[in-house]
């Protein structure tokens, strides 16, 4: 056999890279907490058929970039979740969760799209989203702008750029795709390859070409904004009133389309130049018809979902991140024989709240008190807490200050655990 590796596209999260992803996890449940978003978590893997509805338009997701497999024991047509939005609104279906009206969610895990493998696009990756179920007000989308605008706030992110689009309703939708189809066949010949197929499939979504060579064309495209009705552009004029007066700077971008088929009214976009071309951290919008498309009845809702991979990688080059709690103490021990008294000791002391790694014997034995203050000083901890064979005979550990030559080294009674154990807490 050879070398087992990872599945290419899927990743090891590794220390210290998962003390960051911890410490934005860390935010984002205290931040959904503040607004009562309270967590929903639902399987990986989901019946095929809740991703391929049949209705609405095919999109690059559910056409090519599903992982789908049958169940090996009964046959049923299995896939990995390519995102979650589908799987809360079942799982809010299934359980009624709306019975006694809105409720406001989040999640957090990992999605599943067959993608071309580049930095900030993999074939696992995780994501955060927020959902408000069975709300129809323009609030409720400021609202959760209002939370992603914060969450950037709080983890010192400053060039995120918010950009928002009105989707209209289907009537509005259809009369602009009819116009958008026409326009563009009037000139098919600039048309790539891509774009010609999706001419009858999902014309809007060639206003989102990456291609060059046809940004003139896309310019001077049928915007869907001149097709809404009025009721559309009072929403979407509603949003625009809440974010101004939270002093949210927005653009307009009338190309701006998501790649699900399920949004309307409002659709929006976090991004950053920092990225390349991987530069959207946070996406969502309105979805006021998918609780029909999966057999429901009609429910408004509205959510984001931000790419944690690509939130991570700005905050790391920005220097914003945590690096996980520093390590309180390490433990040197010379002597097998005091294990027992040091385990007990270090039981107490992490009950008392504080983080210490202890040394570990290996084949050669303890190793000499200056190998194991070498790997005390490599792991961060502010004390060594030397266990030697004259503090185990008195009962007693010496405790050495590794960061700060200002502070004396001290001896203390294990029976005065509780007293000197305050003293080895980080302030930070
Ligand atoms: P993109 O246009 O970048 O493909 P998308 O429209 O497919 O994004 P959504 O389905 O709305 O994205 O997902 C929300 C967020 O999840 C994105 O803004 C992005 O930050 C992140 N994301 C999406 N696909 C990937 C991926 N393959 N790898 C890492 N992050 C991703
Ligand atoms: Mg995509």
């Amino acid at each position: 056999m050879g070398k087992l590796t990872a599945v290419k596209g899927m990743n090891d999260l590794l220390p210290p890279d998962s003390a960051v992803v911890e410490w934005f996890e860390a935010k984002v449940r205290d931040l959904m907490s503040r607004f009562a978003y309270r967590n929903i978590r639902t399987p990986i893997v989901e019946r095929t058929p809740l991703f391929v509805r049949g209705l609405g338009e095919v999109t690059d997701i559910v056409e090519k970039e599903m992982y789908c497999f049958e169940d090996r024991l009964n046959g049923d047509p299995l896939t990995l979740r390519p995102e979650a939005t589908a799987g809360v609104v079942r799982a809010a279906l299934e359980h009624s969760l709306l019975y006694d009206g809105g409720k406001r969610l989040y999640y957090m895990g990992p999605m599943f799209r067959h993608e071309r493998p580049q930095k900030g696009r993999y074939r696992q990756f995780d994501q955060i989203g927020a959902e408000a179920l069975g709300f129809s007000g323009a609030e409720v989308d400021a609202e959760l702008i209002l939370m992603a605008t914060a969450l950037w706030a709080e983890i010192g992110l400053t060039d995120v750029r918010l950009e928002l689009n009105s989707l209209g309703q289907p009537p509005e939708r259809l009369a602009h795709r009819q116009a958008l189809i026409a326009y563009f066949e009037q000139h098919a010949d600039v048309l790539d390859e891509d774009a010609r197929r999706r001419l009858h499939s999902n014309p809007l979504r060639i206003l989102d070409t990456k291609n060059p060579q046809m940004q003139g064309l896309v310019n001077a495209a049928p915007q869907l904004l001149d097709f809404l009705g009025e009721a559309s552009l009072s929403h979407f004029n509603s949003l625009k009133t809440i974010l101004e007066a939270n002093n949210v700077a927005y653009t307009v971008n009338p190309r701006l389309v998501r790649g699900m088929d399920y949004y309307n009214l409002t659709v929006f976009e976090f991004t950053t130049d920092r990225l390349g071309s991987q530069g959207t951290v946070c996406a969502g919008g309105r979805y006021d018809y998918l609780f029909e498309q999966l057999g429901g009845k009609s429910t408004p809702a509205v959510g984001w979902a931000l790419g944690v991979d690509r939130v991570l990688e700005l905050a790391k080059t920005a220097g914003l991140t945590g690096t996980g709690a520093p390590l309180d103490a390490y433990a040197i021990v010379t002597e097998t024989s005091a294990m027992p008294l040091v385990l007990s000791t270090l039981q107490s002391l992490r009950a008392a709240g504080i983080s210490v790694q202890m040394h570990t014997s290996s084949l050669e034995g303890m190793g000499s008190m200056k190998s194991q203050f070498k790997r005390a000083d490599a792991s961060g901890a502010r004390y060594a807490l030397v266990f030697g064979p004259d503090e185990i005979k008195a009962k007693q550990v010496t405790i050495k200050p590794l960061r700060d030559a200002a502070v004396a080294q001290t001896s203390q009674a294990l029976a005065d655990l509780a007293t000197w154990a305050p003293t080895l807490q980080s302030t930070v």
